[in-house]
């Protein structure tokens, strides 16, 4: 049949890999299928080992921003890895990409690389701990920051109580110090911050939510809970990794108009290497060694070919760009909305820019126990009909759409196409 090859790696894979896969969501679990095994890729176009193409709307997760094998980016990244490719010592490429960062994104200042995400939080909890003196972290609930043990964490029973570990191995001691609130809920954040407020070194939270879904701030939200952290000498951490450079051109905290007092990054400022960051105000910034003396480090933080790709990438961006991810999404959602209507069936869809959610749903959707009433099963269904079709999303309910500058309104109108077929099956199932 058509996915042949990659049946017979994944085999292989299992036997090496746990699932098969360097990280979890890859193994095509929630969608019940054998992951498809990638060739190669270009634009918005994937190629997997069977020779099938698909639409991409994965784009590695966020950071392809350009879409696939950008010639800008490749082209730069061959020439600088003839000149070698780590030296464990600063390089010019590090200035560049910092200052390009700290030009487009309102609260930083200063900013440290780090090589993903996760350390990029990690780093921005200790730095807010040590800074405020305090022990207690927030987090919302469906959020995703990461996965070292702090931040592994859901919610105690009732609201506003200590966290219970995510995952075995997070000690209960660590997730006695995070606190859980749902999203877009003031009043429990009201309640948190009456209750713990004055251990509560750091709020972090996605100003877009991407990982239930794609959630945005309801009107006035970011700024309520950029009013309460103020008041109670609280840090606010906005974690941009996902939405940084994807919800507008001066990320989403541009685009809201709030600012933060930290910010972590990654996926785009990588082009598609290992890149994160965080950065933020100067005076807490400066707490970081060798100038102040929280610790933080990374053999290859800084990499030149991390640091090429990422600038190649934001160099290429435009406030037009996202004019462009705006008339895409436009053309998605009415598209969606029509042929779900046609059959009768419910669907919410949430938008921020370049990320795009739906939602198999009546909605609305605005936290994590919303995004939970989407029909579970005839997204299945429905995941398996488009893969089929050339459609290839993110293998899960509670991951956003990617769009990429390479993107372009006849990819739109194809994927349309392919929802009305692949509906018309995956109900019928
Ligand atoms: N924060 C957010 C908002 C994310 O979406 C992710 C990854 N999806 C991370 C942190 C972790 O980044 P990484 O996978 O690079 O460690």
């Amino acid at each position: 049949m058509m996915y042949e090859k990659s049946e017979a790696l994944y085999k292989r894979a299992k036997t090496l890999m746990p699932g098969g896969v360097n990280s979890p969501v890859r193994a095509f679990k929630s969608v019940d299928m054998t992951p498809v095994f990638i060739d190669r890729a270009k634009g918005s176009r994937t190629y997997d080992v069977d020779g099938n193409s698909y639409i991409d709307y994965v784009l590695s997760f966020g950071p392809l921003i350009l879409g696939h094998s950008d010639d800008r980016v490749v082209n730069a990244l061959t020439a600088v890895a003839q000149k070698g490719t780590s030296f464990g010592a600063p390089t010019e490429l590090e200035n560049e990409l910092a200052e390009l960062v700290i030009e487009r994104v309102p609260s930083v200042e200063m900013i440290r690389m780090v090589s993903s995400g996760t350390e990029a939080t990690l780093a921005a909890l200790r730095l807010a701990r040590g800074f405020t003196g305090r022990n207690k972290i927030l987090k919302f609930e469906g959020c995703y920051h990461g996965h070292s043990d702090s931040l592994l964490i859901k919610a105690g029973s009732g609201v506003a109580t200590l966290g219970l570990p995510d995952s075995p191995g997070v000690p209960e001691g660590t997730a006695a110090n995070t606190i859980t609130v749902p999203y877009n809920d003031e009043e429990s954040l009201t309640e948190a911050f009456d209750k713990f407020g004055d251990d509560i070194a750091a709020v972090i939270m996605e100003p877009v939510a991407g990982n239930m879904g794609v959630v945005p701030p309801r009107e006035g939200y970011l700024q309520f809970v950029r009013d309460i952290t103020e008041k109670s000498g609280t840090l606010l951490i906005f974690d941009e990794v996902m939405t940084g450079f994807r919800v507008g051109y001066n990320c989403a905290q541009g685009h809201y108009g709030i600012t933060p007092d930290l910010t972590c990054l990654g996926k785009v400022i990588g082009g598609g290497l290992p890149v994160g960051a965080y950065g933020g105000r100067r005076d807490i910034m400066e707490y970081i060694a060798p100038v102040g003396d929280i610790y933080q480090a990374g053999t290859l933080s800084g990499n030149p070919l991390a640091m090429t790709a990422g600038l190649e990438t934001l160099r290429q961006l435009t406030p037009e760009s996202y004019d462009h991810f705006n008339k895409l999404g436009d053309m998605l959602e009415v598209g969606l909305k029509d042929i779900f209507a046609k059959k009768g069936q419910p669907i919410t869809v949430n938008r921020a820019g370049s990320m795009i959610g739906f939602f198999l749903t009546e909605g609305p959707v605005v936290d994590f126990d919303s995004a939970n009433t989407s029909d579970l099963e005839l997204f299945k269904h429905l995941y398996q009909e488009l893969l089929k079709e050339g459609v290839y999303l993110p293998p899960s309910q509670f991951e956003g759409m990617f769009l990429s500058t390479s993107h372009t309104e006849a990819d739109i109108q194809k994927t349309v196409d392919a929802f009305e077929k692949a509906l018309e099956r995956a109900v019928q199932r």
